[in-house]
């Protein structure tokens, strides 16, 4: 906090939907290119200097989440859902589709 270690700057967490999650993991998700309806291509609001990374910062977790107040020194088995929301009706905010579903959490940074 406070220092400036001229890294990526944290823009903080996003909700994005399978196919973003997928293809920022795997770099691919369905096989065609409807994404489940609406064709949104995945990750496509997510341009330069602005990056993903998977899952959200220790200090975003809910604050019962070991994650939260233990943060890296968790431990290594800990698993919590604090970054998947199984039902959203929110838009991804990696590619716009409204369809409903899961969100995973990502974090934005600026390069
Ligand atoms: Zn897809
Ligand atoms: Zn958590
Ligand atoms: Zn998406």
């Amino acid at each position: 906090m406070g220092i400036n270690n001229n890294g990526p700057e944290s823009y903080g967490t996003i909700w994005v939907c399978r196919c973003c999650m997928l293809t920022h993991a795997n770099g691919e998700c369905c096989a065609d290119s409807e994404h489940g309806g609406d064709g949104c291509e995945p990750l496509s609001s997510i341009e330069p200097p602005y990056t993903v990374a998977m899952g959200m910062a220790y200090e975003e977790h809910a604050e019962d989440c070991l994650f939260h107040t233990m943060g890296s020194d968790a431990p290594g088995d800990y698993e919590c859902d604090c970054e998947t929301n199984t039902f959203s009706t929110s838009q991804c905010e990696g590619c716009g589709s409204c369809l409903h579903g899961e969100r995973h959490a990502m974090t934005l940074f600026k390069n």
